[in-house]
């Protein structure tokens, strides 16, 4: 075991000389998922967190120590990883108040931090409408938790899921999204924008089934995963405004593409069901780069990728200039350039956190083939 530190907490990890040949996971390039998960949840002020795949219990930590929530329960299914956490709690000052093999309460400077052995849905299942937050930061993909997760969360809470199929959601394997996530898949340029659309897309459908809607308060790609956060919103009406998002994407072979809001896809060969709404809820982001001022983020990253987030024109995906100028045979400009042009044509444009060389804009496709282009 070696002792690291990220943020406010200080841990053991497996040393390992690769992460994923260690028996509990520990992903240092994460560190900007809990950065802006500490954020999220500083500014939610849930009284009850939960993490529900914690492995060293970093997440679950860093929000007892960093934010004002007064009680975080850690979950794993792996006794090496429980065991882990409970040395971990200990590290940190936590007093042990009672314990048994599955599960340890204790008291970290006044809060309460509940340690526990077992499958999450288990957990979930056992503490209905308990949590205030729920994370979900899972091998792979969330889906297996999702219902559960719905049911353990406060109608009026608050979820942050993680998917780290990527190669799933961005169509590398077709089957596999249509299995998990009742959806179809497009490659490409756009594959990672609407793989992320296909994620809130799944969760906003089987929150309707409880009467649930959902808004995005933050959802982003990076590296090899995607990010969600949600606020529930309680009642049928909240449920079917937010399937009112649903819909789905078509693209030819221009790289045209176009989108539509509704339950069935009223033509063929469409990408989806996606969500089609907001990937950020402007408040929120505000209060997440204002909570970034003071607080101890552990990334120097973090700061300017919610930046980029927060710039970002929030509009259904985006125009990726490399791969358009490919398919039309034309000479790569720089974004700023072709963002200057779309701008004097009176449209919107901004850069994308899904790709460095790609922009969205209101423009539609012939305006942005112009503006590529050069002319104005
Ligand atoms: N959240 C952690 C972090 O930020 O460092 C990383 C979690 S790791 C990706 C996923 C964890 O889920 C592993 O430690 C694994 O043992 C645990 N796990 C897998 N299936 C589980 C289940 N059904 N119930 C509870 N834990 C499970």
């Amino acid at each position: 075991l070696k002792e690291v530190r990220e943020g406010a907490a200080r841990f053991f990890v497996p040393g390992a000389e690769r992460i994923y040949d260690a028996p509990v996971f520990y992903n240092p390039v994460m560190a900007i998922n809990r950065d802006i998960s500490v954020l999220a949840v500083d500014v939610l002020k849930p009284s009850r967190a939960l993490d529900a795949l914690s492995a060293t219990g970093v997440r679950g930590l860093r929000y007892l120590l960093e934010t004002s929530v007064g009680e975080v329960w850690m979950n794993d299914i792996n006794e090496e990883a429980f065991n882990l956490i409970l040395r971990n709690v200990e590290l940190n000052g936590g007093k042990i108040v009672n314990s048994s093999n599955e599960r340890a309460v204790f008291d970290v400077s006044g809060k309460r931090a509940v340690v526990n052995r077992g499958d999450a849905n288990r957990l979930m299942a056992e503490k209905f409408r308990y949590f205030d937050f729920i994370d979900l930061d899972p091998f792979g993909a969330p889906v297996e938790f999702l219902d559960t997760a719905l049911r353990a969360v406060k109608r009026r809470g608050f979820l942050g899921v993680t998917a780290t199929d990527t190669g799933v959601l961005c169509g590398a394997y077709r089957n596999a999204c249509m299995r998990k996530y009742l959806a179809v898949p497009i490659r490409g340029e756009l594959c990672h924008e609407a793989g992320l659309r296909i994620l809130i897309g799944l969760v906003a459908r089987y929150a309707a089934k409880y009467d649930l809607g959902v808004k995005v308060l933050l959802a982003y790609h990076r590296e090899h995963y995607f990010r969600v956060f949600l606020g529930l919103e309680s009642g049928a009406r909240k449920a079917d405004e937010s399937l009112s998002n649903i819909g789905y994407l078509w693209q030819d072979r221009s790289g045209k593409f176009w989108y539509s809001r509704e339950f069935l896809p009223s033509a063929s060969n469409a990408y989806g069901p996606l969500w089609l709404g907001a990937l950020r809820d402007e408040d929120f982001v505000a209060s997440l780069l204002k909570k970034s001022q003071e607080a101890v983020l552990a990334s120097n990253k973090t700061l300017e990728f919610l930046r980029l987030l927060s710039d970002e024109l929030d509009v259904p995906f985006h125009y990726d200039t490399h791969a358009i100028a490919g398919r039309h045979g034309l000479e790569v400009r720089k974004l700023a350039v072709i963002m200057e042009n779309l701008k004097k044509m009176g449209y919107r444009a901004t850069r994308t956190h899904f790709s460095p060389t790609s922009i969205k804009t209101d423009a539609p496709f012939d305006t942005v083939l112009d503006a590529l282009r050069g002319l104005q």
